[in-house]
């Protein structure tokens, strides 16, 4: 009989009852280091005392109105993303995907608002992930993803990430804008050059489209700067944010210069959820802690202590890593066996992480994990890979699974 929670997912058996900073706890007692922060996700780690307040606070003095009303923590919110990026505007809403399709629907109707309704097209990237949702899926076009969904949703034209010859030849009159992430999450930790960002804004100056940036995974501090965009050089059209945005807390947003989110009027967009009182609570505690002075310093740091701890890893092992890439606190160790078997020794070694594509796999810890629990991580990823380190062994492990 099937299971009554929908199995779409290949879950690992490990349930936790509680959290504590980088650490997550079973029932049982069992201490796991937690260096995938559920997906990029838990960027305060658990129990922060600060969101925990915010969101317990918010819970008891009023949860939701609906965008029918004035939400003063929503207004809050926005006053503080606009302030600290690109942005002239904010939209909340309740997901990477969701944030995505609002995004897409932005960037068309800029386009119809200003006389080229017939540009409706994205350029997207292959190894990319903009979420689960049918647009979505035809912007992510991993042929995985969209079988047995029927016809892809028409719109999204696909060409290798970091080529940009092959985007200057995708670029037609139907083609409204650019959608990329800054670094692939999903896709295996795969960072764009600056230059192909520089030459992307470019290539959207020159043609009139606008440049959308997905830092769903990659923004809210992970990679050393509130956005990664901020590390470019380069500003963006629009940005979607999610992930990490209120710590834990369901939340996406749209980012937009005022040219293209004018055209977004009362009524042409909208949902139920998006930036109610304890979602705006959640994120704007976030900020709170991510816009003191040292944060993302101490983000640097402890990216540098894990990137330097994993390459020397990669150097001793050469027979079980490739090497390791990322920015910040978004890393990934690019394997040589199976990613999924040496992610089960690390469970083992009780120590969470996540695997992506390109056979990498994924270290992104809560942004505020210690130095003394990145050692510790370090060690208890070496151990998984000494008791490992003979390939027979790691390939039998992965046939197992
Ligand atoms: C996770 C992710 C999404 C989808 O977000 P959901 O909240 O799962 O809908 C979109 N883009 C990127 C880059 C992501 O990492």
């Amino acid at each position: 009989m099937m299971p009554s929670l929908m199995p779409t997912y290949a879950r690992e058996n490990l349930a936790f009852a509680r959290g504590e900073g980088a650490w997550l706890i079973t029932e049982d007692g069992r201490r796991y280091l937690d260096f995938g922060a559920g997906i990029a996700v838990s960027s305060l780690g658990h129990g922060h005392p600060h969101l925990v307040a915010a969101i317990a606070g918010q819970a008891a003095r009023v949860m939701h109105v609906s965008n029918l009303y004035r939400v003063p923590e929503a207004e809050r919110l926005a006053e503080r993303l606009v302030a600290a990026t690109f942005a002239d505007s904010v939209f909340f809403c309740n997901s990477g995907a969701e944030a995505n399709e609002g995004m897409v629907k932005m960037v068309r109707r800029a386009m119809a608002k200003t006389g080229r309704p017939e540009r409706t097209r994205m350029i997207c990237f292959e190894g990319a992930f903009h979420g689960r949702t049918l647009a979505m899926l035809s912007a992510t076009g991993n042929p995985k993803y969209l079988d047995g969904f029927g016809p892809p949703v028409d719109g999204f034209d696909h060409v290798p990430f970091g080529n940009m010859n092959a985007v200057r030849d995708a670029i037609t009159p139907q083609t409204a804008g650019i959608l990329v992430e800054p670094i692939q999450g999903e896709g295996g930790v795969r960072e764009a050059p600056v230059n192909f960002l520089r030459d992307l804004r470019a290539a959207c100056d020159e043609w009139g489209i606008l440049l959308a940036l997905d830092e769903v995974q990659c923004g809210m501090g992970r990679t050393g700067t509130l956005f990664a965009y901020q590390q470019s050089g380069i500003e963006p059209d629009v940005l979607s944010a999610a992930k990490g945005i209120a710590g834990g807390f369901p939340m996406g947003a749209i980012l937009a210069r005022e040219s293209v989110a004018k055209y977004l009027t009362a009524g042409t967009h909208g949902t139920t959820f998006g930036g109610n009182p304890l979602a705006a609570a959640g994120a704007n505690a976030v900020l709170d802690v991510m816009l003191e002075p040292g944060f993302f310093d101490h983000v640097l740091a402890r990216g540098a202590q894990l990137k330097a701890g994993l390459a020397a890893l990669a150097h001793e092992m050469p027979d079980l890593f490739e090497g390791v890439r990322g920015r910040g606190l978004m890393l990934g160790l690019k394997c040589v066996v199976p990613n999924t078997a040496f992610q089960a020794a690390c469970v083992e070694e009780g120590v969470l992480t996540i695997a992506a594509g390109e056979n990498v796999l994924r270290i992104v810890p809560p942004l505020v994990v210690s130095e003394a629990d990145v050692s510790d991580g370090l060690a208890r990823i070496r151990r998984a890979a000494l008791r490992h380190h003979v390939p027979d062994t790691v390939l039998r492990a992965a046939g197992a699974r």
